[in-house]
């Protein structure tokens, strides 16, 4: 997949125009070095050839995190004024490929129509926030000899719950689950997702749970 991009742009400082490279295509869980420069707020600062300035340049881009069940068209903050004919225009761009782009990668969601890089960001630090409380809950979990199962990446944003959820061996049922929770949250209390996930379940009817992926 083509990941770059070479544009067109004009120093604000000197003027000076030159080419600069864009990522065009970034694939969250592989670009790791591009996150980074996302996360820190520099993915788009140039240095201008010819006196050195540093600025901002926008182009849109998309995002994908396959496993994260993340696919965002990302545009240039000065879009927004005109924000319904753009995400009409990406959505009609995107239809005719969604079965190749999104299918092929295992997607299932709908795409996020981004507007600057402010909305990306936030949503990657409440990712990795999550992935911090989900490794801690994952390892009392093991030493409890749970097993972990995978929860749905959107679900776990919607409902602010971990990437994964303890269940007992050999049991998959709501009731189980709802006990390995209350058990782990009685030995540490300081998981605000511990305690949303005991809520979660709780507040459940039945024996299914249907945030659980691939069940
Ligand atoms: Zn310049």
């Amino acid at each position: 997949m083509a990941t770059k991009g070479v544009f067109r742009v004009e120093c604000p400082q000197c003027g000076e125009s030159f080419d600069a490279d864009f990522w065009t295509v970034v694939r969250g869980d592989r670009d790791h070095d591009v996150k980074e420069l996302i996360l820190i707020g520099e993915f788009d600062i140039l240095s201008c050839p010819k006196c050195s300035a540093m600025f901002r340049h926008e182009e849109p881009f998309l995002y994908i995190d396959p496993p994260k069940d993340m696919l965002a068209f990302v545009m240039p903050e000065s879009y927004q004024e005109k924000k319904d004919e753009w995400i009409a225009r990406m959505k009609a761009d995107y239809e005719p490929v969604r079965a190749t782009l999104a299918g092929g990668q295992g997607i299932t969601g709908e795409p996020l129509y981004l507007f600057g890089l402010g909305p990306l960001t936030e949503l990657l630090e409440s990712d990795r926030d999550r992935e911090e409380e989900t490794e801690v809950m994952e390892f009392m979990a093991r030493e409890d000899g749970l097993h972990l199962l995978p929860v749905k990446p959107a679900s776990a944003r919607e409902l602010d719950i971990f990437f994964s959820m303890p269940m007992p061996a050999g049991l998959s049922g709501r009731a189980a689950a709802l006990k390995a929770a209350k058990d782990l949250r009685a030995k540490n209390d300081a998981l605000p997702r511990l305690k949303k996930l005991v809520d979660t379940l709780g507040a459940l009817k039945g024996e299914s749970v249907p945030f659980i992926k691939n069940q």
